[in-house]
């Protein structure tokens, strides 16, 4: 006797939602560059303390895992492009260096590494996989202090590595709409920006390191889409078990789901 439908339907949900809840993002417990330009410093120091999330409103995350799949279509394009080239069949150096790792500097006396999307001809690139309204916030308004952030430190991965670093950029691929509404920011790498994302980060870190929870209270808050906040927690007064957000956290959270585990 063949499985009823409902019962077909809830395997196959099981199995997509345990790979997606299982992918190695999404069980990342260290801090990386995506994350180190978080306007909120109290999130920045929950991530650091490795605290228990507290924010059960959380569901599937299936734009992200969409941006996951792309990225990976991607690597594949571009790994094919480089074994296209004369050049490389040559002398075997790539043209596209695609999803190499970076140490993008130190927190707390270790290594923060991160995997880059793309580095090709000195520019360092981000791609983000997202959804209409977000995109047409990013081509009127640029791509925010965060992914700006994150695609710089991954710059000075890359300057550390000894190779060239003019431009940083980011491809804000369409997720729902045509290829023709992608757009591509960038702007001169900036070291400076860089340093000053980690050192930030270290500051934090070395305060969580050294009073653990109780570190919590003295860190800065600020509306880092909230609602999807791994330790929102509506109505806590105690910030060990949840922070009650942010009282400005009011706009749609549109673009939280893009950011995470791009
Ligand atoms: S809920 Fe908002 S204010 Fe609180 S830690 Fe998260 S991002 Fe920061």
């Amino acid at each position: 006797m063949s499985t009823p439908v409902e019962a077909l339907v809830a395997e196959l949900d099981g199995v997509i939602e345990s790979a997606i809840a299982n992918a190695p993002r999404s069980l990342q417990t260290r801090i990386g560059p995506s994350e180190m330009g978080i306007p909120c410093d109290l999130r920045l120091g929950y991530k650091l303390l490795g605290h228990p999330e507290t924010n059960a409103s959380r569901t599937v995350a299936w734009k992200p895992f969409i941006g996951t799949a792309v990225h990976d279509a991607l690597t594949i394009i571009f790994a094919l492009a480089n074994h296209a080239l004369p050049s490389f069949r040559e002398d075997g150096i790539p043209r596209y260096h695609v999803e190499e790792k970076v140490v993008v500097g130190q927190v707390n006396g270790d290594d923060i590494d991160g995997t880059t999307d793309l580095y090709v001809d000195g520019t360092v690139i981000d791609w983000k996989i997202v959804g209409g309204p977000s995109l047409r916030k990013y081509k009127a308004e640029g791509p925010g202090d965060q992914y700006q952030r994150q695609v710089h430190t991954y710059g000075a991965g890359w300057a550390q590595l000894g190779f060239p670093v003019k431009n940083v950029a980011i491809y804000f691929l369409p997720r729902d709409q045509e290829w023709k509404q992608r757009h591509f920011w960038h702007e001169p790498y900036d070291q400076a920006l860089a340093l000053e994302t980690v050192s930030k980060v270290d500051g934090i870190a070395k305060l969580t390191s050294a009073l653990g929870a109780a570190a919590l209270p003295l860190l800065r808050r600020a509306p880092a889409w909230c609602r999807s906040c791994p330790w929102l927690a509506p109505g806590s007064t105690d910030l060990a078990r949840g922070c009650p957000g942010h009282p400005d956290a009011t706009a749609p959270d549109s673009s939280l789901t893009d950011l995470i585990a791009q």
